[in-house]
């Protein structure tokens, strides 16, 4: 591999996701009640609740309402939909988040399907799979929702574009291949099964890669000009007593082909979080009657 030179627009995450939350706020302050979502989280995985306590903050940043069920590890998975059926039916709360991974002798799905769809702030009950395959108004995924909030805060094209999506995850590629579809980009779905990546890749007008396998994407995967949208998280242990640091599922050298690419971290990460926040005042003003909003 020979060292890239960085040439590429750099797509940073912040000022989309600062656009975002702003679009967020404004829409909660047209509404008579403070947006709330409840977070449901399941024994004490470290990541899972640093990512709850970051989302409940940006939250109150927002002005929005939030609290945390931090349930025990040995909570049973009747114990768990018994708590969503409440939160089901408490009106005060308009956004429910089940915080996964859940302890291995929970089923995630049986339990993501309990969440009412109108309170699906997470997008991923089937019902709002479905709307959404169906080019019908719902409750999107965070991570897909906010990787096109971000190619619309740059107005990178996607109608008549050739998108190539790396991953077929229920959480990431495959919403996003609808949400493509839906904005009228022409779509394939690459995955472990697919021989021959690259001859994929290099197809893309815009590639994103979902994959969570540091440096998939080498710039002789790239078109030269692509716009490369990076998902992938990836903690790389530190060398000689170094920290632990994120790289994406993109090669950096990757900078010196394409035309634009996001970084890792501070690309898609800030998005997700604020289309969590969009979403949840969406579900709000969905659950107030049209004659109370301002
Ligand atoms: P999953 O492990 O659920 O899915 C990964 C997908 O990538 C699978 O469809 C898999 O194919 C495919 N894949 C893996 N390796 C290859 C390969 N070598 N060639 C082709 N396809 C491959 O991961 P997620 O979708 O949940 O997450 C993907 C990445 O995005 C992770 O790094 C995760 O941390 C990150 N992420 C980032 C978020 C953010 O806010 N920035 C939010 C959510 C996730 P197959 O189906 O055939 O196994």
């Amino acid at each position: 591999m020979t060292g890239g030179r960085a040439t590429a627009r750099t797509l940073a995450g912040p000022p989309a996701a600062a656009d975002l939350l702003a679009r967020a706020a404004a829409l909660a302050a047209t509404l008579p009640v403070t947006p709330a979502i409840a977070f449901i989280r399941v024994g004490d995985d470290p990541a899972s609740e640093s990512y709850v306590r970051g989302k409940a903050k940006k939250a109150a940043e927002l002005g929005l309402d939030s609290r945390v069920h931090a349930l025990p590890a040995d909570t049973t998975q009747a114990d768990l939909h018994a708590l969503i059926g409440t939160l089901n039916a408490d009106p005060g709360v308009h956004g429910v988040l089940l915080q996964l991974p859940l302890p291995g002798h929970l089923n995630a799905d049986a339990a993501l399907t309990c969440i009412d769809p109108r309170k699906d702030v997470d997008g991923l009950h089937p019902v709002s799979a479905g709307l959404l395959w169906q080019g019908q108004p719902g409750l999107r995924p965070c991570t897909p929702a906010g990787v096109m909030a971000l190619l619309d805060h740059y107005r990178i094209p996607v109608a008549g574009q050739h998108a190539v999506i790396v991953g077929r995850s229920a959480l990431v590629g495959r919403p996003l291949a609808g949400l493509l579809l839906n904005a009228d980009a022409t779509v394939t779905v690459a995955h472990r099964a697919t021989p021959d990546l690259g001859a994929v890749t290099r197809r893309a007008d815009l590639l994103i890669v979902a994959a969570g396998q540091a440096h998939l994407i080498t710039p002789d995967m790239v078109r030269p000009g692509a716009t490369v949208i990076d998902v992938g998280i990836n903690r790389v242990p530190g060398q000689d007593g170094a920290r632990a640091s994120l790289t994406g599922d993109v090669h950096p050298d990757v900078a010196g082909v394409a035309g634009a690419l996001t970084p890792v971290p501070g690309g898609v990460g800030p998005m997700t979080v604020a289309q969590l926040m969009m979403n949840t005042v969406q579900a709000a003003a969905q659950q107030t009657p049209a004659d109370r909003r301002n």
